[in-house]
């Protein structure tokens, strides 16, 4: 079956929503649109999209009432939608010949719309939808614990947001910029301990600088929570005695790898199952400091893991699988770039930035390299055969 998305070299949102609706329909599955970006945001998004496009949509297909579903999320980062869609487009499509009538695929197309449609890897108000999921913490335990600011977020701020209107008088280039300030960050600690440095305080989230990178939020939930609940709420089969999550990203770790990433506990029955499902040492727990990710509160496992307690009962699993794109260093100037483009300059036309930054970003996270495309494709299918089989055979 053709897969539109990757014959595309720079699909954009819009490109993506067609493909993955289209794919749905032709697979007979269950459609639900979730509009909740049309209105009261920024005056700036009406300008540049449509307002209609700005949509999260979410398919079923499989029985009415299966003992499993694979629940496949995307572009939860706006930027890193593009790559999950093209893998989801075609699980959909071969769904039928792939998995046993007992197991459902739920895929969610464009958490983070605003982002998607504006290369930005965070939200309309600069919130990481996936660290502001604290909301779900308090539910379960009754407090609620603000993502803390590392002192050492707190000495990077400057470098990797750089007051763009300044430099830009100086030069033209905000990659010379962006990867000289970068490095002049990381030179602080010496390269080799400032790389793991940089993505650790990063990578952690901050709740002090909301135009900083990484922003979790004043812990109001974000659009994307809200419709994510809702599709768990409206979509997901309560007849499901075992709902896996992949929530697919993009940008971490070596170019076309996959890396499984959990949130649970080290030595917990969660990862112990998924071991199985995936093979041993496959699974990276980011709580035992094995994982290229870091720990980090707030995320989406979170959130769905509160939503299925309240709703269903099934046991949960769920992954962030990250695919490599380029070197960590690449990918970081791009997200610092953008988005101090977005914070300084982001109205501004005549911004020479601009352009370039959101190039940089579509580039990083769905490189134009068709070999890489269809070598994610081959190991996208091995992965999704694997949580097939898992969740079929798991008792
Ligand atoms: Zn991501």
């Amino acid at each position: 079956m053709s897969n539109r998305l990757l014959t595309m070299p720079r699909p954009t949102f819009p490109d993506s929503c067609k493909a993955f609706y289209a794919a749905a329909e032709a697979a007979g599955a269950i459609i639900h649109v979730e509009c909740l970006w049309r209105r009261g945001i920024r005056g700036l998004y009406r300008k540049s999209v449509g307002e209609d496009e700005l949509v999260t949509i979410a398919a079923y297909r499989g029985t009415s009432e299966p003992q499993s579903v694979l629940f496949v999320t995307t572009g939860l980062h706006g930027s890193e939608l593009y790559m999950g869609s093209m893998l989801v487009n075609e699980l959909m499509g071969a769904w039928d010949k792939r998995a046993p009538a007992h197991v459902g695929l739920l895929a969610v197309h464009g958490l983070n719309p605003w982002g998607s449609s504006h290369s930005h890897r965070n939200d309309e108000n600069n919130v990481d939808p996936n660290r502001a999921n604290w909301e779900a913490w308090k539910l379960r335990d009754g407090t609620l614990t603000k993502v803390a600011t590392s002192p050492e977020y707190v000495e990077l701020n400057p470098y990797i947001n750089p007051r763009l209107p300044d430099l830009w008088r100086y030069t033209g280039c905000l990659k010379a910029v962006c990867e000289f300030w970068l490095l002049e960050a990381i030179r602080k600690w010496s390269l080799a301990e400032g790389k793991r440095k940089l993505k650790r305080v990063i990578g952690t989230g901050q709740g002090d600088y909301p135009q900083g990178v990484f922003y979790a939020g004043d812990g109001r939930p974000t659009r994307s929570a809200i419709a994510l609940r809702r599709i768990v709420r409206r979509c997901l089969p309560k007849s499901a005695e075992r709902v896996l999550l992949l929530d697919l990203h993009t940008g971490l770790g070596r170019a076309g790898e996959f890396s499984l990433i959990s949130h649970f506990p080290k030595g917990g029955r969660e990862n112990e199952r998924m071991e199985r499902m995936f093979g041993v040492g496959t699974i990276e727990a980011t709580a035992a400091d094995e994982s290229i990710a870091v720990h980090s509160s707030g995320v989406i496992e979170t959130l769905v893991a509160d939503e299925l307690a309240r709703e269903h009962g099934a046991l949960f699993l769920g992954l962030c699988v990250e695919i490599g794109t380029y070197k960590l260093l690449k990918s970081s100037w791009a997200v610092c770039a953008r988005n101090a483009v977005g914070t300084y300059l982001y109205e501004d036309p005549e911004c020479p930035y601009a352009r370039e930054s959101r190039a940089y970003m579509d580039e990083i996270f769905f490189p134009a390299n068709r070999a890489l495309r269809e070598s994610v494709l081959e190991r996208g299918r091995e992965i999704f055969r694997k949580a097939i089989e898992g969740l079929a055979q798991c008792t």
